[in-house]
């Protein structure tokens, strides 16, 4: 029999989860930790709430940790409960699939001024992460400006700008329905470094900004280069670029506005006491294709600004850790003997949930290479770990817990509504009884 810890219940945990459960059969127990007392961390905190056939994919997750062998530990904060050593000497591996929950900061003067977010700070408090449930964001004024071309500034650009209407059959907690409902949010600009040509935004979540019903996307031709250039793009990228030119002959009247701003790289946030508005240099393409700056300075107004810059993992006691890529130093998964990661911890924030299918399959057929289905590494697994956290007071909560808070959320959910969210610890562990 082998045992194997997965730390972190979110798509790269649970599809590691998934390809050792095919690998060992019976010959293994795996266990699935989380420091929440429920499952599947970026579904659950990071996907959009009016993205629901996304979070759809924590149904085949669910039928994963239903397998036989395979076991869901939350209320366990590795690290702090018990340490990587500690895991390594109850389990025959130990596969890091914490993510990359830490907003990469700016580096630049005001971006600790109030009024300034991270996006990881943003999408948890709409999407009812208990470290941001009282982040209560400044939705008063009527400017925000959003910084980054990637799919996350789409998304928190759109969630600022979608009527209460368009989050019928969403998730988003009540709290963030009712704030983004008074919100006086009128004008929110999508700051790019770079170029249309350079944006990491997808097809699809592009195409949405094109139907909001109270938000007109805005972009200035003039930024792009002449279509022919289109050309040399690879198609998806084409098509995100297409989608964005059209945004161009869109004739409509509506109160809110979504300004693209490209080659706009911001250098300051400013305000007094707050945000008020941000210093932006025009930049231009180098050789390369990174942005240089041209000198030229002008200011976007911003009461509410909200970097979507990239995310990085957080380190842990006694695991290597590669400072410039914000994540574990790895190869090919495989930190050191016996000790794993996979998804963004692994590779960076990078990606799409997929993407994560492949890269936890990986590293499962790297373990089962050096350990195969049959041996035994005389380990204690999960009675070990259970001994432990009992004898430290630490109530770790299982599969079945997850189902009745997944019940009792169901139960709360708002007319048209999948689920209302618990968003405190102390909810979670109430409705356990604990
Ligand atoms: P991303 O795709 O890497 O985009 C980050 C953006 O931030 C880029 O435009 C980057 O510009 C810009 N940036 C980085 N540092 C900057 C700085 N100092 N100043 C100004 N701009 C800066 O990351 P993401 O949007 O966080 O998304 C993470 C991953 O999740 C991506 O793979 C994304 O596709 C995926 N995702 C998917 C969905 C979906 O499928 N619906 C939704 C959300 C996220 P440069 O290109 O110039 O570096």
């Amino acid at each position: 029999m082998r045992h194997f810890a997965v730390v972190g219940s979110g798509p790269a945990g649970f599809y590691t989860a998934e390809a050792l459960a095919k690998a060992y059969g019976e010959q293994a127990q795996i266990d699935i930790l989380d420091r929440y007392p429920v499952p599947y961390g970026l579904i659950r905190f990071g996907v959009a709430p009016d993205h629901q056939s996304l979070k759809a994919v924590s149904k085949r997750y669910d039928k994963v940790a239903e397998t036989g062998g395979v076991g869901f530990i939350g209320n366990v904060t590795v690290g702090r409960d018990v340490s990587v050593e500690e895991l390594l000497d109850h389990y025959d591996a130990v596969i890091l699939a914490i993510g990359a929950p830490h907003d990469r900061k700016l580096g630049i003067p005001g971006e600790d001024l109030p009024g300034v977010i991270g996006s990881a700070e943003f999408v948890g408090w709409y999407n009812g992460h208990p470290d941001f449930a009282d982040l209560d964001p400044p939705l008063g004024g009527t400017h925000a400006a959003v910084i980054g071309n990637g799919n996350v500034a789409l998304d928190v650009a759109r969630i600022l700008s979608k009527t209460r209407d368009e989050f019928e059959g969403s998730d988003i907690v009540g709290h963030a329905l009712e704030a983004l409902d008074r919100s006086a949010i009128r004008t929110i600009t999508i700051l790019g470094r770079r170029g249309p040509h350079q944006i990491a935004m997808t097809p699809k979540e592009l195409g949405e900004l094109g139907h909001l019903a109270a938000a007109l996307p805005i972009v200035d031709l003039a930024d792009f280069p002449p279509v022919e250039a289109d050309e040399a793009l690879e198609p998806g990228q084409r098509k995100s670029v297409t989608i964005l030119r059209e945004f161009a002959n869109i004739r409509a009247n509506k109160p809110k506005t979504m300004i693209f701003d490209f080659f706009a790289k911001p250098l300051a946030i400013e305000g007094e006491g707050r945000a008020e508005r941000l210093i932006v240099e025009r930049t231009e393409l180098d050789e390369r294709g990174a942005a240089r700056g041209t000198g030229e300075t002008y200011e976007v107004p911003a009461s509410l600004v909200v970097s979507c810059i990239g995310y990085s993992t957080p380190a842990i006691e006694g695991v290597p850790y590669d400072d410039r890529g914000g994540k574990f130093l790895n190869e090919s998964g495989r930190i050191s003997d016996r000790l794993y990661c996979v998804g963004w911890a692994r590779r960076g924030p990078t990606g799409t949930i997929g993407t994560n299918r492949p890269d936890g399959y990986e590293v499962a057929e790297a373990i089962a290479a050096e350990m195969p289905a049959g041996s035994d590494g005389g380990r204690s697994g999960r009675a070990g770990l259970k001994r432990l956290l009992e004898e430290r007071g630490v109530r770790a909560t299982d599969f079945a817990d997850w189902r009745k808070i997944e019940r009792a959320e169901e139960a709360a959910a708002r007319a048209g509504s999948p689920r209302e969210k618990m968003v405190r610890v102390e909810q979670w562990l109430e409705t356990l009884g604990r």
